[in-house]
Formats: C-alpha cells, structure tokens, sequence
C-alpha cells in the first residue's frame, strides 16, 4: 500500500463528504462489519490510479464539539503525525475563519506534504473564499466539490505533485473489488461537460460552420467530409433541430453542428437570409470551434461581425475562413489588409487564426483544420495558479495599476476559474474603479504570456477586502 492521508480542517469544512467520497460509502460500511480486520481508523481510498489509505478523522469532530481547543488541536497533530500526506480543507463557500489559521499552523509547522483542498467550490460565490485560501501560505487551493465529485482529477494531480510521482504511484496493488465502489463514487454527478479536465483529444471535437449565405459554407463542408451524399441525402433524415455529422481528421474525431450551409438549399433558399443569424446562434452553442466563413471578395459585411461578436460572447472560439481564395488577383496584398483588418475589428479574440482557403478547390483546408485544432486547445488551456501569481508579480513591478481618487488600487492574487474559454479572477481593492483600459492591459498581456492567441478571455474583477 501507498500512502496515507490525513483530512485536516475545522468541523464543517467537508471533511466527512471528502472522506465518503474518497473512501466510498459503501466500502466504509463494509469496514464496520465485523471480521473484517482491517484497522478500523484508515481506510483504502482510491484516486483514479493513486491507491492510499485514508485516516478517519470522524473521531476528531467530537473532541472539537466538546470545545476543548488543546484536545482538538492534541488529536489533529496525532493524525497529521501518522500521515504521509495532508489535505488541508476550507470551506470555500464560507471563507477562512480564524480556526482554520489555527489549524493550518499547524500543518504548516508538521513539515510534512500538503494539498490545500477548498470544497464547495461549486456554490456561489465560492471563488473568494478559494482566493482567500492563499493566505494560508500552503499553496496554490485546489478546487473541489466533495459533495458533487467535482475538480476529483485536480486533487489527484496536486497529490502526485506534492508527493512526487514514485511516491504517489507507487507500486499499483490490486486492492480487489472493493475499490470499485469508490470508483463509481468519485465522478458521479459530474454533469458540467466544461469540468476542469486537461486536454482531452479523444472526444469529437465540435465545430460548427456559419457565414452569411453563399459564402461557400455547403461547399466548404461538402469538400471537408468529402462525402456529398451526406448532406444532399433525403430530406427525411434531415432534421431542423438535429443535423450533425461525425466524421474524422488525421485520427482527431470531429462532430459538425447543425448549420444552415448543411441544409438542402433548394428548400430553404428564400429564408436563409432572415434565419442566418438565428441559425448560426443555435449552432454556435453546440459548437466549441466555430468555423466563419467569409467570401474573400466581400469579406466583413456588417452580418460577418455580428456572427463573429456573437459567437465571442458565447464564449466560444472562432476561426476565420476566407473563401473564395482562388478568384482573388492581388493574394498578398488581400491578405495583408485582411490581416489588419481583422485585429482591427475583432481585438476581443487578437491574433486569431485566419486562413485563406478554396472550399471549391480544397485548397488551404487541413491549414484550415489545423487552425481548428490549434485554437481548441487554446480554448481549453489551464494556466497554473502558480504561474498567473508570478506573472502577476512581473505586472505589478513594471505596469502596476493606477491611482484612482489618490489611491493606488491594489491587486492581490489572480487565479484562473475556467477554462473553455480562459476565465480568470483578478482578485483587487475596489473593482468598481479598476479602469476597463487596465483591464484590457492585464487581458492583453495575459495572452502573450501564456500564449493563448485567438480565444474570447474572461476576466473577472472581486473584491480582496
Ligand atoms: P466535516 O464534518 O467538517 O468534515 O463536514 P461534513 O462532511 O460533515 O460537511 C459539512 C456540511 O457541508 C454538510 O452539510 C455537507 O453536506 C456540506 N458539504 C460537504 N461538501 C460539500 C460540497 O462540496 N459542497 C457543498 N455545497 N456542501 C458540502
Ligand atoms: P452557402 O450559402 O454559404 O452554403 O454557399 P455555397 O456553398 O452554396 O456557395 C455559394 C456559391 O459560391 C456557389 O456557387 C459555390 O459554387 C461558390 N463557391 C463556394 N466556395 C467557392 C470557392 O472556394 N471558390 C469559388 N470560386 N466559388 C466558390
């Protein structure tokens, strides 16, 4: 076996969920059977691939509702001694009170590994409470939700982190059936399909097509499946509501989204025009990657940017198509101005990928599909917290925030939320007066730090007290 775990915190944190989770209920309950000889107070847990023994800490709550603080304090370091590993827990909903200092000293000074797990990361307002987590001074808080299963691949990663991966690996011992109860447990009730997850190219990746009528979106799907039965087939099975097609790229499993090009023209001729929008705004909420596709003789009408605003809004990431690519004369020159005008108009996404292509020819479409995959894992990158503190640093000695009223507005810590697209908490004195044009700065220069080109950026501003 492993390691063992102690779960540390003051009562009400979550420890007792994080435990059942971990552990399983089901394999707590069999523990308690007699016979069984395993020692009543660890219990084997199950992280994914990380086998470990939990210390049951129930016994602890006890001392602590019989407010004897020394008692308490006398039983927790008697688990954090017998522990190879502590997950410090805070109740992120409610924020840090004075206990948890207490306890955590007490960590802190034990000298021994520890992952700071803020639970109930998924209730509102939670996220001050995760920022807060820092003052702890016991690391960058991991997100979870005990109670929901939610940010589980998180914890497993801080633990190979905090341990080392021989450590946490270990020889892998086949702890029998037992274990699959906590299997199940751990990841049941994720339902939030954005869950932090790293990237994850197995799942189809969705995209969906817009672009104003006769931009060439039939043609450029019609020349990327390659299959034309497929979208001229019966007009039966084509449905309003429910048109996708799978196909693959390279090996890269790809889902297309209902779009109004995958329609049968002769039908829908007359209305596109006033639906295009409509159309494209379902679309786009399917999609991941939209792609936009712009006739490069008539590139960015007033509709072209509307679609584009819409799907930056939606969060989603857009890549640009100009089609139409082999009527044109003065290539370069076109490209250039297209260049330009594209940062120009859409500086919400800068340096978005834009790709020159011949739905009609074929011309430029795996630069197209590359583009595509390139900007999905932009969209899906996590930066760690780690890293955003020590760019921040960087910030706040060269370009720190202005002034306002005579007083220097403070930034404390930035951590990112989400991912899909990029959300980031700036956690600061006064949000209300941070100016928008610091906060394009920060967005900015954020992008060209951790290089995430051509995606919508969330930034989010919260009070630090
Ligand atoms: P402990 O005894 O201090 O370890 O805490 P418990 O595990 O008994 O949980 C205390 C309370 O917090 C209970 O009402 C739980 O249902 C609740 N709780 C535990 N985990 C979560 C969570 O992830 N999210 C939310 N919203 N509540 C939770
Ligand atoms: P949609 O309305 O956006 O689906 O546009 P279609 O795919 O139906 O294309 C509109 C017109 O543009 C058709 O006549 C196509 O043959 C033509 N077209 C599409 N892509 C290209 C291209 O890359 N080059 C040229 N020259 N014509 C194209």
């Amino acid at each position: 076996m492993g390691f063992k775990v102690a779960i540390i915190g003051r009562p009400n944190v979550g420890k007792s969920t994080l435990f059942n989770r971990l552990v399983g209920k089901k394999l707590a309950l069999v523990d308690d059977t007699p016979g069984v000889t395993r020692d009543r107070r660890v219990h084997a847990a199950k992280l994914y691939d990380l086998h470990f023994d939990v210390i049951d800490t129930a016994g602890f709550e006890d001392a602590a509702a019989s407010t004897l603080p020394g008692r308490m304090r006398q039983q927790t370091e008697i688990a954090i001694r017998e522990a190879d590993l502590i997950f410090f827990t805070v109740d992120a909903k409610s924020g840090l009170m004075p206990d948890d200092r207490t306890f955590a000293d007490v960590v802190r000074k034990s000298g021994k590994p520890v992952v700071l797990v803020a639970n109930k990361a998924e209730a509102r307002g939670a996220q001050g409470g995760m920022l807060e987590a820092w003052e702890l001074g016991l690391g960058e808080p991991i997100p979870v939700s005990a109670e929901h299963g939610q940010g589980m691949p998180d914890l497993r990663d801080a633990v190979v982190e905090a341990l080392g991966e021989e450590r946490a690996l270990g020889e892998d011992e086949d702890d029998g059936d037992e274990i699959a109860a906590s299997e199940v447990l751990i990841g049941e009730d994720i339902t939030d399909p954005d869950a932090e997850t790293p990237y994850d190219d197995t799942k189809p990746l969705r995209i969906a097509v817009v672009g104003r009528p006769n931009a060439g979106k039939s043609t450029l799907i019609n020349a990327l499946i390659g299959e034309e039965r497929l979208l001229t087939g019966p007009e039966a099975g084509i449905t309003r509501d429910s048109i996708s097609v799978d196909w693959d790229w390279r090996g890269r499993r790809i889902k297309l989204f209902d779009t109004a090009g995958m329609r049968r023209k002769s039908k829908v001729q007359e209305k596109l025009e006033k639906l295009s929008v409509q159309d494209g705004l379902r679309a786009i909420r399917f999609a991941e990657i939209v792609i936009i596709v712009l006739d490069a003789t008539i590139p960015f009408e007033k509709q072209d940017l509307q679609i584009a605003d819409l799907i930056i809004r939606e969060g989603r990431a857009p890549v640009i198509a100009f089609n139409k690519w082999d009527l044109i004369d003065n290539p370069q020159e076109l490209l250039a101005e297209l260049r330009e005008k594209t940062g120009r108009l859409l500086p919400q996404v800068r340096g978005i990928q834009a790709v020159t292509v011949s739905a009609e020819t074929g011309r430029g479409l795996d630069k197209l599909m590359e583009s595509v995959i390139k900007t999905h894992k932009v969209w899906n990158s996590r930066v760690s917290t780690g890293k955003l503190n020590r760019w921040l640093e960087g910030i706040l000695a060269h370009h720190p925030p202005p002034a306002v009223a005579g007083r220097r507005l403070k930034i404390k810590y930035v951590t990112q939320a989400k991912t899909r697209p990029p959300g980031f908490v700036v956690s600061c004195s006064r949000p209300d007066a941070m100016p928008q044009s610091y906060v394009r700065y920060l967005t900015n220069s954020l992008r060209e730090a951790f290089d995430m080109p051509g995606v919508p950026i969330r930034m989010a501003l919260r009070t630090s007290d």
